[in-house]
């Protein structure tokens, strides 16, 4: 419990605000979905057709980041060259037509609850997901439509610079209703990620649902960390109650 209000005044110091949450901003793959896997598979096969060498380090470390960003790094990194926009999008479409191919991934334990519990104390639910795959984004609305409006859903085609930048978790506070940093919790698994939420002024909480050392999170300054989701909703009431 202490750790808890320790993390919430160390937020209102840091900031100089006054946490006071009315929406919760959920990241997509490796927070509501077990997805980190395939997508790790996705990229290796992918990208070995185009003669670029991906270790499972790689697409954990690199989670979060738009897929073409991602692309145009790993080919400057590998092959010292600059690629277009358009060519980087046609490789980034070989990695999700693999993805799709594959069994979907489950629902991580814990998440429909922790959504429930945030509607019940009148919070909205969001998603901010450098994601930019239709069919995913098209599951999400099935599967929490529930308790997450279509228009509280931010991708990578809503923003210019996606994660590791605040853009697209500043445009997640502008489509919950125009709220400001401290009034949204993010929910990141990645480095990315987190360094994303913390960058919006939010606070930012980590869940290490991945392969990552905790030390790989917690250098990008979340304000709490977990391992599981089902950690987090055993916390929730005294994260916003406090
Ligand atoms: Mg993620």
């Amino acid at each position: 419990m202490m750790d808890i209000k320790r993390a919430i005044n160390s937020y209102n110091t840091t900031f100089g605000v006054e946490f006071h949450p009315k929406a919760v901003l959920f990241d997509m793959d490796g927070v509501l979905y077990d997805s980190m896997p395939r997508h790790a598979i996705a990229w290796q096969k992918s990208m070995a057709q185009f003669g670029i060498h991906m270790t499972a380090h790689d697409v954990y470390a690199t989670e979060g980041a738009r897929g073409f960003d991602t692309v145009k790094m790993l080919v400057k990194r590998q092959k010292g060259t600059d690629i277009s926009d358009e060519k980087a999008k046609a490789m980034y479409e070989v990695k999700s037509n693999i993805f799709h191919a594959m069994p979907e991934a489950p629902i991580f334990d814990g998440v429909k609850e922790l959504m429930q519990r945030i509607t019940d104390a009148g919070l909205s639910v969001n998603v901010v997901t450098g994601s930019a795959q239709k069919p995913l984004i098209a599951r999400l609305t099935h599967d929490f439509g529930q308790w997450l409006a279509p228009d509280h859903i931010t991708t990578a085609y809503d923003v210019d610079r996606g994660k590791p930048d605040p853009d697209p978790y500043l445009t997640g506070l502008r489509r919950a209703g125009g709220l400001k940093p401290w009034q949204g919790i993010v929910v990141e698994n990645a480095p990315l990620g987190i360094h994303a939420g913390v960058a919006a002024g939010c606070f930012t909480i980590a869940v290490n649902s991945g392969p990552l050392p905790d030390s790989d999170l917690l250098v990008e300054k979340p304000n709490l960390l977990y391992q599981k989701m089902t950690e987090l909703l055993g916390d929730w009431e005294r994260i916003i109650g406090s």
